[in-house]
């Protein structure tokens, strides 16, 4: 039995979750204890190492979080809305942090997510990578500066999977533009323009979505002024980079009192 701190991965099948399985099994820090997948899965009951393909890591998939849970420290779930809003129930019975990549998720999801953190730690970032988070600041700064004769666009581009849009980055990349111009995101967004649409709305922020390939993801946000653009980009090249962000979260809010917190309080940004 290790002495190390012990970290479940939810989704275990899918392309962050077993990114995630095999950064925890590697790690030097934390231990992997748990291996969750919904419950009609084929992976359920085998070790998660050899249904991954490669050797076994003497952790079985579970699909009852409860028992795995109540011997971690932290919970690392990249899956969907409604098994997400459910493991933040789970995790505040069990008080252990829950780190939260998940994206798409409601008002709804997301009332149910802060009833939850009374009781736990709960980590949610809609993008876990250093470099986006700084990105955010810069965008905040940016459209803080500028006033509404520079359009604000934001595109963003991801692989032929994905479910949801527009990305849970790129609402946050609008938020920040928002909080910067000092405007409501909700009360001030283009989204999914198509047809007769009119002229663009002076002071908005528009999004667009591309999807294709393996594309990991990419945004840009866009100040198109007359006579000139600045475009703001990031573009991550291997999903590690979000498996090592949360990592580094769930080693962070394992510490942590209940409470709801984002990716610039695990960075100190
Ligand atoms: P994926 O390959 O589709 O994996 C999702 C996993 O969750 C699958 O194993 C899926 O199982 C499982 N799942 C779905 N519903 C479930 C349920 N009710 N109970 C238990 N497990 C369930 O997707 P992905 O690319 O890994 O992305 C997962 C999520 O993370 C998405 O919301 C994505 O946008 C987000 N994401 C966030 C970041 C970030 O930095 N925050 C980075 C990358 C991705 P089945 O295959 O059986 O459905």
């Amino acid at each position: 039995m290790s002495d190390l701190p012990g970290v479940v991965v939810t989704g275990v099948s899918g392309r962050m979750g077993q990114m995630l399985v095999r950064m925890v099994a590697e790690s030097e820090r934390v231990h992997l204890t748990g291996a969750i997948e919904r419950p009609d899965h084929p992976w359920v009951g085998r070790d998660v190492g050899e249904a991954m393909g490669g050797a076994g890591l003497g952790v079985t998939v579970e699909s009852d979080p409860l028992e795995s849970f109540a011997r971690a420290r932290a919970v690392i779930d990249f899956t969907a809305p409604a098994a997400t809003v459910e493991y933040a129930g789970y995790a505040a019975q069990a008080r252990l942090a829950h780190i939260i990549g998940t994206t798409g998720l409601s008002d709804t999801d997301l009332a149910a997510i802060s009833a939850a953190a009374r009781h736990a730690a709960i980590m949610r970032a809609g993008n876990m990578s250093l470099g986006l988070n700084m990105l955010l600041g810069v965008v905040r700064q940016v459209a803080a500066s500028l006033d509404d004769s520079y359009d604000i666009e934001i595109v963003e581009a991801h692989h032929r999977h994905k479910v949801d849009a527009p990305s849970g980055t790129a609402l946050m990349l609008g938020e920040a533009a928002a909080e910067g111009r000092g405007i409501s995101l909700s009360a001030m967004s283009d989204r999914g323009r198509d047809g007769l649409t009119g002229a663009r709305e002076p002071g908005h922020i528009g999004f667009a979505a591309v999807r294709g390939g393996d594309i990991i993801g990419s945004h840009q946000v866009i100040f198109a002024g007359d006579g000139e653009r600045i475009t703001l980009s990031h573009d991550a090249s291997d999903r590690s980079l979000f498996a090592r962000g949360a990592l580094r979260a769930a080693l962070w809010a394992m510490d942590q009192k209940p409470g709801e917190y984002d990716m610039s309080d695990v960075l100190g940004l």
